[in-house]
């Protein structure tokens, strides 16, 4: 198997699906090419994972069971454990 020259999709700039790559890709069953060189890969995969951790968690309403106050949380809120809003949270971490 050659290697073939693709054009990155991100940056423009050409570079080798190579024998071995080729080979990875049909181990793993994938029927594409890639689209982006690895430089652009990597830092694509990087975006994802940073951006899971990031911003978009889900926050919910809750009460703070020791101030009363109303506040949000990034965990669904049960009935059984205590929500602290991020105040008294600290406090209580002392
Ligand atoms: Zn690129
Ligand atoms: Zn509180």
């Amino acid at each position: 198997m050659p290697d073939i020259n693709l054009t990155c999709r991100d940056c423009g700039k050409p570079f080798d699906f190579t024998e071995r790559d080729q080979e990875f890709y049909a181990e793993k069953g994938w029927q594409n090419q890639p689209t982006r060189c690895r430089d652009c890969a990597k830092a694509r995969k990087a975006d994802v994972n940073g951006g899971a951790r990031g911003a978009d968690r889900q926050m919910y309403p809750a009460v703070c069971s020791d101030c009363g106050k109303s506040t949000t949380v990034p965990f669904e809120p049960k009935e059984d454990r205590p929500v602290r809003c991020m105040d008294c949270f600290k406090a209580s971490k002392g």
